[in-house]
């Protein structure tokens, strides 16, 4: 069996697995992500002792961002701007290269998640595929003709411009760049803000799910337009609300107004905008999809 190692770098947890595929999973853990000194050296002790029993082919990371994904900068691999205290600037891959001796393949959590439901889940033979997670933020990875989508940077769907009709929503979002952006209005924190109590606590009556139904279908519009995905999935903790799958595909249909003439959209879309089928593991089974691809 071939076996590989893989990281989902999370802000507030990170997930360390060996596997050779969803159904071949060796070993697993987590720990809270504290300081990059600490939290590397916590993966480093996992992989180091996983090593001494199974020989690991490459190593795939998928973290949160952004990153510097451009292999030919003095400073890839890095965690750049990001607000998280004490992680901006880190480089996340240099001492896991260097003392675990393995390729080291590193992308955004989400475009991670992406290819994990694409190798093994929803995306399967969906091409272009898009995979957005609503929890503590918002980030939507891309795979389109035949690959993770980077370019100047990475896709940063989660800070999409929204249009917000301030009589029915008030509340002017809290994204520090941009206020009412899709995650300043739309994240588990924004819907605990505007709200004053947590999104899992909501009943499932409150206007909250059709407000926030309407957020996640414009950005879903948009990328229908833009880049006519096959299929899109929809995950994070917010989604587990299954009643805004319904909410959503109405709305998208709603915005889009019969112009996107394909019986996908029209009349097939319970199965166009879906929920994981790797579930909350999509973005570590990803990393171990983005560690198979160190080889080919
Ligand atoms: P993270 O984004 O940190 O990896 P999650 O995807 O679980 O983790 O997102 C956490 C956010 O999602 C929190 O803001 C939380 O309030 C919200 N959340 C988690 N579970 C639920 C749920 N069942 N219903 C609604 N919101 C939830
Ligand atoms: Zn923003």
């Amino acid at each position: 069996m071939k076996l590989y190692g893989a990281i989902e770098a999370g802000g507030t947890k990170m997930v360390c697995m060996v596997a050779g595929g969803p159904d071949e999973i060796i070993a697993e853990t987590r720990f809270p992500t504290t300081t990059p000194a600490e939290t590397i050296g916590r993966m480093l002790a996992f992989f180091n002792e996983q090593m001494k029993s199974h020989q690991l082919l490459a190593l795939g990371i998928g973290s949160f961002g952004p990153l510097d994904l451009n292999p030919a900068s003095p400073t890839y691999g890095y965690i750049t701007t990001t607000p998280k205290p004490g992680w901006q600037q880190t480089d996340l891959i240099g001492r896991l290269k260097e003392e675990l001796k393995l390729p080291v393949i590193i992308d955004t959590d989400v475009n991670a998640a992406a290819l994990g439901e694409f190798t093994w889940g929803a995306g399967q033979g969906k091409d272009p595929f898009i995979y957005y997670t609503i929890g503590t933020g918002i980030g939507m990875g891309v795979r389109a003709n035949g690959g993770l989508v980077h370019g100047l940077t990475h896709p940063e769907g989660g800070h999409m411009v929204m249009k917000r009709d301030p009589q029915r929503d008030p509340f002017e979002g809290f994204c520090p760049y941009h206020g009412d952006c899709f995650e300043g209005l739309a994240s588990g924190p924004a819907m605990n803000k505007r709200w004053g109590q947590k999104a899992e606590t909501l009943p499932l009556d409150h206007p909250a799910w059709a407000l926030e139904a309407s957020y996640i279908a414009q950005s879903v519009s948009n990328m229908v337009l833009t880049l006519s995905p096959q299929r899109i999935v929809l995950g994070g903790g917010v989604m587990q609300q299954e009643q805004l799958f319904p909410l959503v595909r109405r709305e998208v249909q709603s915005m889009l107004n019969g112009y996107v003439q394909s019986p996908v959209i029209m009349e097939f879309i319970d199965d166009y905008i879906v929920p994981p089928a790797l579930g909350n593991q999509a973005g570590v089974l990803g990393s171990i999809a983005l560690a198979m691809q160190a080889l080919v």
